[in-house]
């Protein structure tokens, strides 16, 4: 067995290190909010190779006194606090007094601070100071991380690529902007200036600074207030979604927190409205009196717990829904629409609802035809309609009967058309089949752009379309040129915050950016080859190239879908996995019907 020994300070200083310098994103964190602690009005970021190879940031704060140069980079030595006392007083950020030693473990440092007078510069190296010697320097902070984790090999192995590591810290200074409106951030990244805000404390500014004007004119301002809670900020109009929760920050009290339940307020307020897998976006502050909130400090996170999780909820759901509602109808006053929104939630009882929700549960609905075909559909050779009768059926469509042209096994079909422009109504083999026409057409389309060598019929716009995007999507269509052009896409960088988008893929046409928009976002997920990203952006495009529900078709189109999708083996569900097809027994109507 080992002996046990002391660890050496420099190993204890690289343990250390780890729990609060995770990844560059961190270390930008903890370097911001000691500039904030110092009372900074401006603070200047930037970084290069994701933050892997430089961090700096400049501030215009208090600075550091000479002597305390060599104390700051020691572990547990801190300026903020001093006894017990005042860990339950906290107002500052940092209190711990772990940053820079950590910091200054696992990297080079270079540190010039001027409080006033003079300035110094300390250099620390992998823990060890190298040298301080008085510099001349503007008043404040000026400190420059190169070659983080340079001695921790097994540390820098969990960082990711330099794109992703430089959006986490995009991330994290966006946030600290948000909860610092009066203060003015500028952050670069590889050189460019990636935003800039003014630091005038007017929030829709700092969104407008950050994210372009594309993007900040789709949030509106908004502002209530429930019982003791105070609920403002700026949410997203319905033509601005994301796919995931990356657009929702939320603050309490002046600071970002985690907590699942805002989130879930947030959608809730914009239920019925949007699509299921399409998220809101906001910035959504929250002023609730702090004996009602339990926080949980820890370096990484702000996990917040609150004591009336109900109040919260209605606070942020009733906000926002009040927002979206008096966009909608700016005629009526946002009181007079809580009241409705009141009374709406009351009559929700079960009793009251509508009839057939009741039977719902009791219906066995089938969502696949395979078992009801009983054979292998690659033969089935799609019967040809030979017969129509005019306006005659109840759907108000033509009906038609499809009738064997081969020999061999052919289900009879008979479509009865569409219904409420959005289904597909046939019977099938004795059952009642309803068709979902977008599903099906999906699932048609994105069979076909898979089979094909080269998928994607591509269109070049006569006039190339400019967008703004914010600065994750921006890197994530550099560094993912290749596979746009793939699906279709061919976009150049312009400007600042832009791209022009020149070549399109044709089922895109007449939605070229949101279809971009959607396909940036997936490819954000950071789980996914290649490969797999090419396969959810062709669902993309399947589904924005195919047929809506709400769209009329006609007899000849309905005939055609429907055959085209009887023939696919794939034609159960949608490539996003959704059902296509609906199946009635007679036997579920009987019971429906309490035959
Ligand atoms: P903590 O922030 O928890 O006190 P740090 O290791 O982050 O610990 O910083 C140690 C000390 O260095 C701080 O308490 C503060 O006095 C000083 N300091 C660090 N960064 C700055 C800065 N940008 N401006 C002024 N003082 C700073
Ligand atoms: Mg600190």
């Amino acid at each position: 067995m080992n002996r046990i020994k002391l660890l050496d300070k420099a190993l204890i200083d690289k343990i250390a290190a780890g729990e609060v310098v995770e990844r560059p994103a961190s270390v930008v964190k903890e370097l911001v909010e000691n500039s904030l602690d110092a009372g900074s009005c401006r603070i200047e970021v930037e970084i290069a190779g994701g933050g892997l190879d430089l961090i700096r940031v400049i501030d215009d704060g208090s600075g550091i006194d000479e002597d305390d140069l060599i104390l700051a980079f020691a572990r547990h030595a801190t300026s903020k606090i001093s006894d017990e006392s005042h860990l339950w007083a906290l107002s500052s950020m940092g209190f711990r007094g772990e940053a820079l030693s950590s910091i200054g473990a696992v990297s080079r440092v270079e540190m010039y601070s001027n409080p006033g007078q003079e300035g110094h510069c300390i250099q620390v190296e992998g823990g060890e100071v190298i040298s301080l010697k008085p510099a001349p320097s503007p008043p404040g902070t000026s400190i420059t991380i190169r070659d983080l984790f340079y001695n921790t090999p097994a540390r820098k192995k969990f960082v990711k690529s330099a794109v992703t590591e430089g959006n986490q810290v995009y991330d994290i200074i966006l946030r600290l902007a948000f909860s610092h409106p009066k203060v003015s951030f500028s952050f670069s990244n590889e050189r460019r200036r990636v935003f800039q805000t003014s630091g005038n404390g007017h929030i829709p500014e700092v969104a407008l600074a950050i994210f372009g004007q594309d993007y900040a004119r789709r949030l509106m301002q908004f502002r209530g207030q429930y019982g003791a809670i105070q609920v403002f900020g700026l949410t997203s109009t319905l033509e601005l979604t994301r796919k995931n929760r990356k657009g929702q920050i939320f603050l309490v009290n002046g600071r970002v927190v985690k907590n699942p339940i805002l989130g879930v307020a947030m959608e809730e307020a914009y239920r019925g409205l949007l699509l299921s897998r399409e998220r809101p976006v906001g910035i959504i502050y929250l002023t609730i009196p702090p004996d009602q909130i339990d926080v949980n400090v820890h370096p990484q996170k702000i996990e917040i717990r609150f004591n009336d999780e109900k109040a919260v909820f209605q606070a942020i759901k009733s906000g926002v829904r009040t927002a979206l509602y008096q966009q909608a109808n700016p005629n009526i006053t946002g009181q007079q629409f809580l009241t409705r929104l009141e009374s709406e939630q009351n009559n929700q009882s079960p009793s009251k609802g509508s009839s057939f929700t009741q039977y719902q549960s009791a219906l066995p609905l089938k969502y696949d035809l395979q078992g009801v075909l009983n054979n292998n559909p690659d033969n089935w050779v799609p019967t040809r309609a030979v017969e129509t009768e005019p306006e005659s059926s109840q759907w108000g469509e033509t009906r038609q009967q499809f009738t064997q042209s081969n020999e061999g096994f052919r289900p009879q079909v008979k479509t009865f058309g569409q219904w409420q422009d959005s289904y597909l109504v046939c019977e099938l083999e004795g059952r009642l089949v309803i068709v979902d026409q977008h599903a099906a057409h999906e699932r048609l389309l994105f069979n076909r752009l898979k089979e094909t060598e080269s998928p994607v019929h591509e269109q070049e716009l006569a006039v190339p379309v400019a967008i703004e995007l914010p600065e994750d999507l921006l890197t994530i269509a550099e560094a993912k040129s290749e596979l746009l052009q793939e699906l279709g896409y061919y976009l150049d960088r312009f400007g600042e915050k832009s791209m022009v988008i020149r070549i399109i893929p044709a089922m895109a046409t007449d939605q070229e950016v949101e279809t971009l928009m959607d396909i940036l976002e997936q490819l954000q997920n950071h789980n996914l080859d290649d490969r797999l990203h090419l396969d959810e952006g062709l669902k993309i495009l399947a589904c924005k190239g195919a047929i809506k529900a709400g769209q009329r078709l006609d007899q000849l189109q309905i005939n055609h879908l429907l055959e085209e999708w009887f023939r696919t083996d794939t034609r159960d569900f949608c490539p996003h996995g959704r059902p296509t097809c609906m199946v009635l027994e007679k036997s579920d109507l009987d019971k429906l019907l309490k035959r």
